[in-house]
Order: C-alpha cells, then sequence, then structure tokens
C-alpha cells in the first residue's frame, strides 16, 4: 500500500481545506487503529481496510477513491452536475461533491426514467462501461399508454428500425411482453431517448420507464427510490 498525508488524503475526499483538516485533527477528530492523529501531516498507509480503521469526527472514514454506487433514481431527478432543479448528485452525501477524482453518472437516464443508475470515480470504469463498443446490455420494464399490437416484438428484433432524425438503423433490441401495457425491453445502444422513441415509432406513448438491469447486474430488490448502495467488486464484474 501507498503512504499519503492525512491532511491531503481527507482534502481530495471533500472533508475540507488542509488547515480544516488540520485544526480537527488537534482537537482529537481523527482517530487511525485506536489512536489520535494529532498531527494531520503524519503519513498513513492508503489500503482497501482503511475506512474500517480511521474515524472523522467520530465516524467511519468515506469509502476511497475508486468507488461504484448503485443507486435507485427516483423519476423527476435529473443526471447533471449543473441543471436547475434536484440531480441525482444530491441524493449523496454533500461532502462527496468535493471528492476528488470526482463522482459521476455512468451513462445517464432521462429526468422522469427512473432505476438502477451507476456512479463512480473510476474513469477507466466510467469509459469502459459507457463506450459504444461495450455494447453493454440495458433492461427497462416499460409502461405504455395503448396497448401493444403484436408487431413490436419483430420489430425491434429486426435490426431494421431507424429512429426519426436518426441516419443508422438502431441493433435488434429483445422484447419481453409482461402484458398488453407492460414490457421488459433490452438494448445494447444508448441513443437519445432511445425507448421512448422506438415505442413513438410504433405509434405507442411510454407512460413510465425503469431501468431494471445492466449487464448482470440487477437493480437490489430492496433498494427505495433515492436510495444507494456501494457496489461489490463481484457486483461491478457483473456489469461486463
Ligand atoms: N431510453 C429512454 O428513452 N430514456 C432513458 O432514460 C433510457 C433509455
Amino acid at each position: 500500500s501507498s503512504f499519503t498525508r492525512v491532511d491531503r488524503l481527507l482534502s481530495s475526499m471533500g472533508y475540507g481545506a488542509r488547515k480544516d483538516i488540520a485544526r480537527l485533527a488537534r482537537s482529537g477528530g481523527i482517530v487511525f487503529d485506536q489512536a489520535e492523529i494529532l498531527d494531520a501531516s503524519v503519513r498513513i498507509p492508503v489500503s482497501a481496510d482503511l475506512p474500517r480503521r480511521m474515524t472523522v469526527a467520530g465516524s467511519s472514514l468515506d469509502p476511497l477513491a475508486g468507488l461504484v454506487v448503485m443507486m435507485n433514481k427516483p423519476s423527476g431527478v435529473t443526471c447533471s452536475h449543473k441543471e436547475a432543479g434536484e440531480l441525482v448528485y444530491d441524493r449523496l452525501p454533500a461532502r462527496w461533491r468535493r471528492r476528488k477524482p470526482a463522482i459521476s453518472t455512468i451513462g445517464r437516464l432521462d429526468k422522469q426514467t427512473s432505476g438502477l443508475l451507476l456512479l463512480t470515480d473510476d474513469g477507466d470504469l466510467l469509459h469502459r462501461i459507457s463506450s459504444p463498443r461495450s455494447r453493454l446490455r440495458k433492461t427497462y420494464r416499460v409502461t405504455l399508454a395503448r396497448p401493444l399490437d403484436g408487431t413490436e416484438t419483430a420489430l425491434f428484433a429486426s435490426g431494421r428500425l431507424t429512429l426519426r432524425g436518426d441516419d443508422k438503423p438502431l441493433a435488434p433490441a429483445v422484447l419481453d411482453i409482461i402484458s398488453e401495457t407492460e414490457a421488459l425491453i433490452t438494448v445494447t445502444e444508448g441513443r437519445y431517448h432511445q425507448v421512448r422513441r422506438m415505442f413513438a415509432a410504433t405509434g405507442n406513448f411510454v407512460e413510465a420507464l425503469r431501468r431494471e438491469r445492466l449487464g448482470d447486474l440487477c437493480l437490489h430488490e430492496n433498494l427505495a427510490p433515492g436510495r444507494w448502495n456501494l457496489l461489490s467488486e463481484e457486483e461491478t464484474a457483473l456489469v461486463f
């Protein structure tokens, strides 16, 4: 494991400027292996177990860099760092907005779409997952305004549907019908408003859209809208 200064580590994790960290340390607010670190300029080993060995102002240290968050995105919340209104980042601890490297969503869901959203500060992971070449399977539960007419499954599977305004046809997509107005759809691309536009092309209208799966990773069943969990490496590997 590499060593780093406590003030440098904690300020990169959003706990404050170095002088704030120094003051916190002097007052006994930083504890490592049961002992107070009074001088924040000391170096400590950065290993995966650090969050279990260190407390800051009485709470365990936040997760180290390289985190992956699964959020159940509520409808009405935006996947953006700067737009007006409520942002997905507002659901994470406020301090996390100041972390370096920054945490970003892996791809985006429309404001009205709910469900499985991943966020990470790992740039390599972000690029691997969002690259069009990854052909990652994304499964959505769709609630429709009008009954399915029976032509959709073949049309979406054909690889010949070109959406209005696009020049290339969509890659084949799989439709699993649940009822007249509900289905699961699995796509491998991420075009703008893709699923909504696919059903619009069949004369239907998507009333509700919820992502339930990315690759082999399913939205945690007991995760309420707006809540999030940290993913283990094993779970993150399910995305590929
Ligand atoms: N397709 C859409 O139309 N919207 C999303 O948010 C995701 C896929």
